[in-house]
């Protein structure tokens, strides 16, 4: 049920206008929606669905006019989906294949192992689209289409609002939530990881009956020389095939589907197993380019700003986390909000956005290191047979490395003390 909003929470009116002036102050027609969040992404939906479904005004910017395919290994481990349940997302009912059992493949040698929880397969395409969907049922309004290009005042301006410029006029905000994934933000702090040398590539797959057979309820992880990737189950008897490649290689290597999946298949021979006789369903891969691994956001945060998803930590793919890390913080900032607003009746606070900052930095730290070690070891396909003969060895040993990767996901709740010092807490 949605809550009554006061009226310094905003009408609750969807019609928002936008002023043609931009100081700070919106003119009279301007609605200021109590949150506006830039990115209609995983870590935005979720975020929004949790404010929207407490009466929150929330407004969604998305870039994108409709469903799109994104970069992404699809592998949404059992704490995303745990977080995807709360928001009344049951992948199992929609479609999504469960993912048991892991395998990594170096250059010559396999090792295998049971995960210590399932994951599951499921699209981006589908998901994302599923998200909003509740994000408007919920009573967030979501504008496609709409390309925020910067923020022009912050809540320290004459008007004391956050000011939005975007494609479609301008937007009035007391809160902002970036969730803007790989993209930069321009005006705001720009993320420096410590590994961007690669380009992401992701590619949905028809299997041959007997490659299908096999991959079904696995996660397959390939080293290869210059990158790794990992297939995976999804929906419809589908597979997702998704890899990174050093930039610098591949000038040499093409970035056309045949040229990408014959040099993997040259230099990783399980993959050559799979990828034989596989149909793509795309003409072209979804790329992505210049992703900072194992970026954490450290600088201050900005009065009422708040950095979700892979714009506040971004985890090597292979760990298969990120997607639990956007809801997670999703999430999180959407409780930060909602408790404060609960406690104090406005949505003001100078401290807020540090506090949630703070703790999300605190919480995804060790995650984003441990991440970090083994993309450094997927660097060294060499070191990945030896790898496999230590797991084939000490299979528990993978228990270890997944949970030393997956996000501490309870939900943290807004505290406030005596002395009236504000901290997150599980
Ligand atoms: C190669 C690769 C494989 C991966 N595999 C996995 C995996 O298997 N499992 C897993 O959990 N994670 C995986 N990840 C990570 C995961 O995809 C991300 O962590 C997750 O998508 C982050 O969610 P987000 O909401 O922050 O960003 P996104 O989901 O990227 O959403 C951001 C949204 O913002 C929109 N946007 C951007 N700029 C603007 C703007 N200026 N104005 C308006 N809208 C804007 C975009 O269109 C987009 O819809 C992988 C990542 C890569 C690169």
């Amino acid at each position: 049920m949605m809550e009554a909003k006061s009226p310094e929470q905003g009408t609750g009116s969807t019609k928002s206008r936008t002023s043609k002036k931009s100081s700070g102050a919106p003119d009279k027609k301007s609605f200021v929606h109590d949150v506006v969040i830039v990115g209609g992404g995983l870590a935005g939906g979720v975020a929004a669905i949790h404010l929207a479904s407490r009466g929150v005004s929330t407004l969604i910017l998305e870039k994108e006019k409709g469903p799109h395919h994104k970069v992404c290994g699809e592998f949404i481990s059992a704490e995303g989906a745990e977080l995807l349940k709360e928001i009344g997302i049951d992948l199992l009912a929609l479609g999504a294949e469960p993912v048991r059992r892991f395998r990594l493949h170096g250059p010559h040698k396999s090792c295998e192992a049971k995960l210590p929880t399932t994951a599951l397969g499921y699209s981006r395409l589908a998901l994302d689209e599923k998200i909003l969907e509740l994000a408007e049922k919920a009573g967030a309004e979501v504008r496609r289409g709409v390309v925020v290009k910067e923020k022009t005042e912050g809540l320290e301006s004459p008007g004391g609002h956050i000011v939005l410029a975007t494609s479609q006029g301008e937007v009035h905000a007391r809160r902002l939530i970036l969730a803007t994934g790989k993209s930069e933000f321009r005006s705001y702090q720009s993320r420096t990881g410590r590994d961007s040398s690669y380009v992401g590539f992701k590619m949905h797959l028809k299997l041959k009956p007997s490659a299908a057979r096999q991959a079904r309820e696995h996660c397959d992880l390939f080293v290869f020389d210059h990158g790794y990737g990992g297939l995976a189950p999804i929906e419809n008897g589908l597979f997702n095939f998704c890899f990174l490649i050093e930039k610098a290689a591949l000038k040499k290597i093409g970035t056309d589907w045949d040229a990408l999946a014959s040099f993997i298949a040259k230099h990783n021979w399980e993959a050559s197993r799979y990828l034989d006789g596989a149909i793509p369903q795309f003409k072209q891969f979804a790329v992505v380019s210049g992703i900072p691994y194992g970026f954490l956001r450290n600088e201050p945060a900005e009065n009422g700003v708040f950095c979700v998803g892979d714009q506040m930590a971004v985890i090597p793919s292979l760990t298969g986390d990120g997607m639990s890390i956007a809801a997670m913080t999703g999430r999180a900032a959407a409780m930060a909000i909602i408790d404060f607003r609960a406690r104090d009746g406005h949505l003001r606070s100078p401290t807020l956005s540090a506090v949630y900052q703070k703790e999300m930095r605190a919480r995804l730290k060790p995650q984003i290191e441990s991440g970090y070690q083994l993309h450094l070891l997927f660097k060294r396909p060499q070191l990945c047979d030896w790898a496999t003969y230590v797991v084939n060895a000490f299979p528990k040993i993978t228990d270890l490395l997944f949970l030393r990767t997956r996000a501490r996901t309870g939900a943290p709740r807004l505290k406030v003390d005596s002395a009236g010092a504000k901290r997150l807490e599980a």
